[in-house]
This record gives structure tokens, sequence and C-alpha cells, in this order.
């Protein structure tokens, strides 16, 4: 696996083209410069790797947009001692942005044919602090739980009940949530038991939140 000075000058390129969009958390920007991106393509397609576009993974699946990536985690906003939850492991990116910035990252991915090609990657990439799962994202990880922060990475219809359960007191959850091909980014807040506010945000695009797993 290797990381060079041609790719550390690219990610240094992305970082300043998403702080130009907007991302000031520097602690997430410094996340973004220094996940070597290209390790979570295949190798042909190296070169998309610091664009700021998301790019398919596979099985019909996308690497999130490196914006979006650091839009969704400025909005959690991790501390260091949080433990996460995200749903939707896909490529591992984000999880191993999450896993510079927080403890302990626990992700759940529905494909298991994604699940095992990434569960391997981040092992060899050395990312012990990312737990892979796999399994139904609707059903969060209630072995694990509860959790500081929950993050989306799928585009929802409705939100989970499982998952604000899984929440704790003054966590958040971040998924992008709508009825169309737009989603509104949307952060819900755990304010008490049973209580949350809720803030929305721009519109994004992703793949769809499916219910079940599948082989
Ligand atoms: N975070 C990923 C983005 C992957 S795209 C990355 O950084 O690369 C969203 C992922 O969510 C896809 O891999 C898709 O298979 C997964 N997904 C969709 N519905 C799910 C569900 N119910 N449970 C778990 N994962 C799900």
């Amino acid at each position: 696996m290797i990381d060079n000075f041609r790719h550390k000058g690219l990610r240094k390129k992305l970082v300043s083209t998403i702080k130009s969009k907007g991302i000031t958390n520097e602690r997430v920007l410094d996340a973004i410069g220094q996940i070597p991106r290209h390790l979570f393509l295949d190798k042909a397609f190296e070169e998309w790797a610091y664009k700021d576009q998301a790019f398919p993974i596979g099985q019909g699946q996308t690497i999130s947009q490196p914006y979006t990536v650091a839009y969704q985690t400025e909005l959690i906003n991790p501390q260091p001692q949080d433990k996460i939850l995200e749903i939707g492991t896909g490529s591992g990116y984000q999880a191993c942005v999450l896993a510079l910035l927080s403890k302990k990252i626990y992700s759940i991915e529905r494909q298991k044919i994604l699940f095992e090609k990434t569960n391997k990657l981040l092992k060899s990439i050395g990312f012990e602090r990312v737990r892979t799962l796999y399994g139904d994202g609707y059903l969060g990880a209630p072995r694990f739980a509860p959790f500081d922060k929950i993050l989306i990475t799928a585009g929802a219809t409705r939100v989970p009940e499982k998952l604000l359960e899984q929440l704790k007191v003054g966590g958040n959850m971040v998924i992008p949530i709508g009825n169309g091909d737009d989603k509104t980014m949307t952060r819900i807040t755990k304010t008490a038991e049973d209580e949350y506010k809720t803030e929305r945000f721009g519109l994004f695009r992703f793949v769809p939140f499916k219910e079940g797993e599948v082989d």
C-alpha cells in the first residue's frame, strides 16, 4: 500500500477545495488531509481518488464525495472520547475519517461482499479502531449501544426508531432524509429520554438506505 508525495500533494489540494466549499472544522480538515483515499478505490481508478466526487465501489454502491464526508463529520462533531456508530460502511473511508477523531467506531454494512472486502482492507491498513459489522443498519448494534453519535451514510425515507433508542442523551444522529432523490441533511439531538431536537441543513444525494441484509 503506497502513499507517496504525489498522493499527499493531491490531498492538500482536496482539503483546500472542501475548505473553499465551506468546511471550517480544523480537526475534520486535518483528518481528510491524512486519510489516503486512493486506498479505498480499486487501483485502476486511483486517479479519481482526490477529486471531490463520489465514485462507484462495486455492488451498485459508492464511496461518498469527500465534501459530503466532511459535512456529515462536521455535523456530528466527533469528540475524542466518543463511541460512534456508522451505518453504511461501503468503502470504509468515512469510518477511517471518524477513527482519527474518536476513540471507537462501529460500522454496519448490509452487503456481504462489500463487508468482507472492506473488513480486509481496514485490517491491512491498521484501522483496528473500526469494528465492522455485517447486518441491517435499521436495527443498529444493540450489543454495543448506547452511542454518543450515529452517522447514516445512505439516503433514508424515515428515521429508524431503533437508532434513536441507541443514542445517548446529549448525543446526536446525522441522517440524510427525504422522499425524492434529494435528501435533506438532518441532525437529531437527543435532549432527554424521548425528547429530540431536529435541525435541517442542505440537500445531498445518496445511495438508498435499504431494509434487510443481502448476501
Ligand atoms: N460510508 C461509505 C459510503 C457508502 S454508500 C463510504 O465512506 O464509502 C452507503 C452504503 O450503505 C452502501 O455500501 C450500502 O450498501 C449501505 N447500506 C444501505 N442500506 C443499509 C442498511 N440497511 N444497513 C447497512 N448498510 C446499508
